[in-house]
């Protein structure tokens, strides 16, 4: 299958906010699927979120079981429509992402998310997650509204250039 193009910063496309997902049929299932190829390809590819390949929809995969970083986690992850119910705690680390490729930054997030979203099926689900995992879901559901995480670093010095 082949591999959807990554869109990057500045590209006007990743400020935009993504429209909900409504229709839930095998084209939907076949952009999820291209989705986490791309993000599999992609380096330390752990999530992806539709807008950063030009698709303007709620769609978010996450899979951390590859990740350096070990943390509990809930294996490859289909989101539609993701919404973080709860947000609890505070953590600092470093991120990075496929649309920012050359820039890794320190970010604050929240230890332990309730996150809320539609599965394939479009049936609703709920899920608790803590941790790196945690810190990806924040990550990809922010780019839903067009947020980056650059937009977020604790300071400018926090920003560094990837070697
Ligand atoms: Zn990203």
């Amino acid at each position: 299958m082949p591999v959807l193009k990554i869109i990057k910063q500045p590209d006007a496309r990743l400020r935009q906010k993504a429209a909900a997902v409504v229709t839930f049929d095998a084209q939907l299932e076949a952009l999820f699927d291209l989705l986490e190829e791309t993000m599999r390809a992609g380096p330390g590819g752990v999530g992806i979120a539709a807008p950063q390949v030009g698709e303007s929809l709620r769609m978010v995969v996450v899979d951390c079981r590859a990740s350096l970083r070990p943390c509990k986690n809930h294996g490859l992850l289909y989101m539609a429509n993701p919404v973080v119910e709860e947000m609890d705690g505070e953590t600092l680390g470093r991120e990075g992402c496929l649309s920012v490729p050359d820039w890794v930054g320190m970010v604050k997030r929240a230890q332990t998310i309730l996150v809320s979203y539609d599965d394939l099926h479009g049936q609703r689900r709920q899920i608790e997650s803590s941790g790196f995992e945690a810190r990806v879901i924040q990550h990809e559901v922010d780019h839903l509204d067009g947020i980056l995480f650059i937009d977020r670093v604790i300071s400018t010095k926090a920003l560094v250039r990837r070697l």
